[in-house]
């Protein structure tokens, strides 16, 4: 039982909520950041319940003002925060041609400027510590390239090389940066694209080396293992969970 205090961002629902849930098993004070505030507060219930220590507030991570209020209150009920997950995206099809500016922007914002404002507010705090681990989640599609969704790689992409950046910067701080760049796990997020017939799950199962779809327990079980002590020699990596399918 580690009692570190953990910040999850977008740890409302699917791959989010499976890491707060997993960290707070491991004895971690769990923050899940979400803009879904009464997502957020039931999912923090919900692991209080399993007894658990959990908080969970409203904050849209595309909101500098709003992060840093929520880091705040973060820090006032739970301690400093020594491990932060960036796990709050969105996707955005469209043909390039017709991808506006705006929503281009926006694409940015809440998957790549997301995660440079919630490091810049966090990392003070792990250097204070001397500690810290930081996991992004991008993409599998950031190995691939995806036809359709050029706002979102692009941005997930730019979460690659943030993490190399950081983990060069604050190694010498006890403090590690890596992505895991997910592939094909059932979340409402993807349950979505299946529903608007973007995505058929047999196809992409047939096409899965490992022959089924991901859990969001698998993002969560390798972002357990990246936050402890036992991985502190592993930094600016990339750690693949998508069953093979990206090599
Ligand atoms: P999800 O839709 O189930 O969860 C996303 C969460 O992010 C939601 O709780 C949502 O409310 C929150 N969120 C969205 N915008 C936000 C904002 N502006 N501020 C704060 N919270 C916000 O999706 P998921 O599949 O669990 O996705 C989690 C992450 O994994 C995303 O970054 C996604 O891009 C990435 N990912 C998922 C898959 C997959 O197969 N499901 C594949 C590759 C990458």
């Amino acid at each position: 039982m580690s009692g570190r205090t953990a910040i999850v961002t977008g740890g409302a629902s699917g791959i989010g909520g499976a890491i707060s849930r997993r960290l707070a098993t491991d004895g971690n004070l769990v923050a899940i950041l979400d803009i879904n505030r009464a997502a957020a507060e039931s999912a923090a219930d919900e692991i209080v319940q399993a007894g658990g220590k959990a908080i969970g507030l409203g904050v849209d991570v595309t909101d500098r003002a709003q992060i840093e209020s929520g880091i705040e209150a973060v820090r006032a009920e739970l301690g400093r925060p020594t491990i932060l997950v960036n796990c709050a995206g969105a996707t955005l099809a469209c043909g390039f041609l017709d991808i506006t500016r705006d929503a281009w922007q926006a694409a940015l914002a809440v998957n790549l400027t997301s995660a440079f404002d919630c490091c810049q507010v966090v990392i003070p705090d792990m250097v204070a510590e001397g500690w810290g681990r930081i996991v992004n989640i991008s993409s599998s599609s950031v190995h691939s390239g995806s036809a359709g969704l050029g706002a979102y790689v692009t941005s997930k992409s730019g979460v690659v090389g943030l993490t190399k950046v950081l983990a060069l910067e604050f190694g010498k701080h006890g403090i590690t940066v890596n992505s895991i760049p997910p592939g094909f796990i059932d979340t409402p997020m993807l349950r979505k694209t299946v529903d608007a017939g973007m995505v058929d799950v047999d196809t992409q199962i047939g096409r899965t080396p490992v022959g089924r779809i991901g859990q969001p327990e698998d993002v969560a079980a390798t972002t357990a293992f990246l936050v402890g002590d036992e991985a502190g020699y592993i930094t600016g990596q990339l750690i693949g969970v998508n069953g093979g399918r990206n090599t």
